[in-house]
């Protein structure tokens, strides 16, 4: 006879997974390989999630860090978190055929960081270092106008006078209540300095993170299905963490330790904005293999948001 299943409830965030810059990018290089035919070259990962990257390379699409690898006149296509000025010179230098996936949202922070020093202020530009949206922002002006800051105590070492003309701008998918505090420290030691207060972290960052804060009231344990370098889906499981969850990012369903629910009533489970509902499904699979579960869904805002992909792709 099976062993009686222990019954626990599982509480779906919601929003959770693809955000519209997402759903685009991948939507981009499917319909490049559909116009272009197999291989097309992907800057960077186009998203942060190896399943959907593992799918598109068995489609044809090659994947690299480097413009240079790329042959003479071949379809690159730039990933979601965008580009430097450098990086999109070198691909024309080459005569690549440029399909730019960089969401239009991380395009307005590049726009408005490029305003800002033409403006002569220096720029403080809020994010993580090494993430390739920082690298493609920071490389969008020029390198001396530019310092990175990634906490309060790198905020209270810059350079800067107290009446410097100043301006920041943020990553779009940091903590709110983290950028919060760093934001109101610029303020604190700067006389003149402009921003876009937290309007540069997007829609889909802002509505999963509500989603989280609404959830830790009912739950006991958090997963976030998302990708270790996803920066979104960090910020998921440090926010379930900074509730009072034991929270944890897992790749996939086989980054389970069924320990983790030992004792535990309600199980919470959301997913970055690059990670697709499939593995929300294996998840679930997984846990219903050991438990009885009873499944809820928390009501959230409901996301309408839908990009324009490139003209020459539109007819496909
Ligand atoms: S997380 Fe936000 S900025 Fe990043 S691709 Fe999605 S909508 Fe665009």
């Amino acid at each position: 006879m099976e062993p009686v299943k222990r019954q626990i409830k599982v509480v779906l965030a919601n929003p959770r997974g693809f955000c519209a810059g997402v759903e685009r990018a991948i939507e981009i290089v499917e319909r490049a390989l559909k116009k272009y035919g197999a291989p097309v070259y992907i800057k960077h990962e186009i998203v942060h999630n190896r399943y959907v990257v593992n799918s598109l390379k068995d489609k044809g699409a090659i994947f690299t860090d480097d413009i240079e690898s790329i042959p003479n006149g071949a379809v690159v296509i730039f990933s979601a978190h965008g580009v430097s000025k450098k990086v999109e010179d070198d691909a024309k230098y080459k005569e690549l055929y440029i399909l730019d996936a960089t969401c239009p949202l991380v395009k307005k922070v590049h726009r408005e960081a490029q305003k800002y020093v033409a403006s002569g202020r220096k720029l403080v530009l809020i994010g993580h270092k090494n993430h390739p949206e920082i690298e493609g922002t920071s490389g969008r002006v020029a390198a001396d106008q530019v310092v990175l800051v990634e906490d309060l105590e790198q905020i209270e070492n810059l350079p800067f006078k107290s009446d410097e003309k100043l301006a920041y701008v943020t990553q779009t998918t940091l903590s709110i209540d983290d950028t919060k505090n760093l934001v109101n420290t610029l303020y604190e030691r700067y006389t003149d300095i402009d921003g876009p207060a937290l309007k540069d972290i997007c829609y889909a960052t802002q509505n999963r993170q509500d989603a989280i804060k609404e959830m830790a009231k009912y739950i006991d344990v958090l997963l976030v299905i998302g990708a270790t370098n996803s920066s979104n889906s960090s910020r998921l499981r440090d926010l379930g963490e900074s509730q009072g969850v034991a929270s944890y990012l897992i790749a996939d369903e086989t980054q389970i330790n069924l320990d983790w629910f030992e004792g535990k009533q309600a199980v919470g489970i959301t997913a970055g904005a690059s990670a697709p509902e499939v593995l929300l499904k294996q998840v679930l699979d997984l846990l219903s293999k050991y438990h009885q579960i009873v499944l809820e869904e928390v009501d959230g805002v409901v996301e309408n948001l839908k990009f324009k992909i490139p003209r020459e792709l539109e007819d496909l």
